[in-house]
């Protein structure tokens, strides 16, 4: 699925005082199966754009289209759901979202919210543990009692389970150390190359 935004621009708290533009007439093209980063100084307006490729913000100027989807400035937009599902975001510090018992539990909460039976969330589960690079056993435990790295690979796993087209992830290495940022960028490139996962850091 291509991502593409059209001279988006993006103003928090749009017509109050405290309105402030983030973005000013961004062009992007994502084509469905590359591997890209977007790289820019603290507060340059990284985050912001990430929330334009799912609809999560909508552009106060300009167009986002996703896939056969047009979200334009102005516009009202009617059940934004399937891109939710097929364009999964990563947040910085993901593991501060997990919150479920169990890494299963976890794992299994956001396919479950999107209808998929629990049978199919547990066997995607049990899949994705291990493509994220943790050994099954982890399932069963607290995702608190997990390491830093081990986490995020949880949080991440959760993203996948959704089945997603593309996947775009927000400062994935940020507080790991040198050795887990390699790892956990090595991942990404596994996961592009085998599942030909779009990929967006
Ligand atoms: P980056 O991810 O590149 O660090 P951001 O997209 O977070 O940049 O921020 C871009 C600009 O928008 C910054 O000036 C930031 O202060 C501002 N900003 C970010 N989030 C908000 C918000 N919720 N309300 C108001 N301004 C914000
Ligand atoms: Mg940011």
């Amino acid at each position: 699925m291509d991502i593409k935004l059209q001279k988006v621009s993006y103003a928090y708290a749009k017509g109050t005082p405290f309105e402030k533009h983030a973005l000013f007439e961004v062009d992007i093209a994502i084509q469905s199966g590359t591997y890209k980063a977007i790289i820019g100084h603290t507060g340059s307006g990284k985050s912001t754009i990430l929330q334009h490729f799912n609809g999560l913000l909508k552009p106060t100027g300009g167009q986002v289209i996703i896939g056969d989807r047009v979200i334009e400035a102005g516009k009202k937009q009617k059940n934004l759901k399937p891109i939710r599902q097929k364009v999964g975001i990563v947040f910085q510090f993901p593991e501060h979202q997990l919150f479920e018992e169990t890494v299963l539990k976890d794992i299994m909460f956001g396919p479950m919210n999107f209808g998929v039976s629990a049978e199919e969330a547990e066997k995607r589960a049990r899949e994705l543990v291990k493509l994220v690079g943790l050994p099954e056993g982890v399932l069963e435990k607290s995702p608190f009692d997990l390491s830093g790295g081990q986490m995020r690979r949880v949080a991440i796993a959760g993203v996948l389970a959704m089945d997603p087209e593309v996947i775009v992830l927000d400062e994935p290495t940020a507080g790991l150390d040198p050795r887990g940022q390699k790892e956990i960028m090595d991942m990404f490139y596994e996961l592009h190359k085998k599942q030909g996962l779009t990929t967006i850091l």
